[in-house]
């Protein structure tokens, strides 16, 4: 396996995430990833369950309710109980959101006690969540850099989830929307991202999803581009259950082709320490 850790993980502590096998257990429970992580031979996991700072806040996205820093000292609490093994280091982040261009779900301060923070900015399909115009090409292209640009300017921020990912039959084709992208300005905000240290998430998902026909082959194109300035990349797979952790060979295939390798990639003990120097 080309990337021995997965830094994109939902527990059921998620409330999507919360499907159970025949027996009534939850088929994403952190138990069970720690022990898919010892057969797949990762070296490190990242939980990022849902998480922002304050749920109750006015304007802050329902999908959240119950989604407040009480779900990470819960799972840490969780966590504590298991006996963890030097062979798969187990790291605390999340998954926040973004509820305008300033408002993002976690502050510097509670990024400070976890090991990663992860942004979306394109979870178009959760009311509430900042939207386009339209979903005309030209504002979603539009809305999408404004988005974007609003992240990786805020360098507390680790990494961006899932870039310009989105269901085509909410957004539209991503091919028309990447042809309205504004590549000049495309071309600057990766340059501020690289300079601020906000890194892009490969998410395995996503560049092999049957709802985002065309995802891979654009985002490849914004992957190469990124690099070319200097920007980092995690990998996640988004999994929602434990038999999805981990780098499939289809999603391997996919950061070949892009031409990324080992080195592009922030490793969790990276992230920590960065976090670590704030
Ligand atoms: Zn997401
Ligand atoms: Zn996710």
């Amino acid at each position: 396996m080309l990337l021995p850790f997965d830094t994109h993980v939902h527990t059921c502590y998620s409330p999507c995430a919360r499907d159970l096998d025949g027996a009534g257990q939850p088929l994403a429970s952190p138990e069970r990833y720690l022990s898919r992580a010892t057969e797949l031979g990762l070296r490190a996991i990242v939980f990022t369950d849902h998480c922002v700072e304050d749920p109750s806040a006015p304007g802050a996205v329902p999908f959240y309710e119950s989604s407040g820093l009480g779900v990470i000292s819960a799972l840490r609490g969780e966590l504590a109980g298991f006996l963890l093994t030097d062979l798969c280091q187990v790291y605390l982040g999340c998954e926040t959101e973004t509820m305008s261009t300033e408002w993002v779900g976690i502050t510097p301060r509670a990024a400070a006690n976890l090991d990663f923070v992860l942004v979306p900015t394109t979870h178009y399909h959760l009311p509430g969540v900042p939207q386009p115009a339209s979903f005309a090409p030209a504002d979603v292209a539009e809305h999408m850099l404004i988005m974007l640009a609003s992240v990786v300017s805020k360098g507390w921020l680790d990494s961006v989830a899932h870039p310009f990912c989105e269901a085509e039959s909410l957004i539209g084709d991503l091919r028309r929307i990447y042809d309205a992208l504004d590549k000049a300005w495309l071309t600057d905000i990766l340059g501020f991202a690289a300079h601020n240290g906000v890194a892009l998430e490969v998410n395995g998902s996503s560049v092999t999803s049957v709802y985002e026909p065309h995802y891979a082959l654009v985002y490849r194109e914004i992957v190469q581009l990124a690099k070319s300035l200097g920007v980092r990349f995690t990998f996640g797979s988004d999994a929602h259950d434990a038999r999805n952790l981990g780098l499939t060979p289809e999603a391997e295939t996919w950061i070949i082709s892009a031409g990324l390798t080992m080195q592009d990639f922030l490793t969790p003990a990276q992230l920590q320490a960065k976090r670590g120097g704030m």
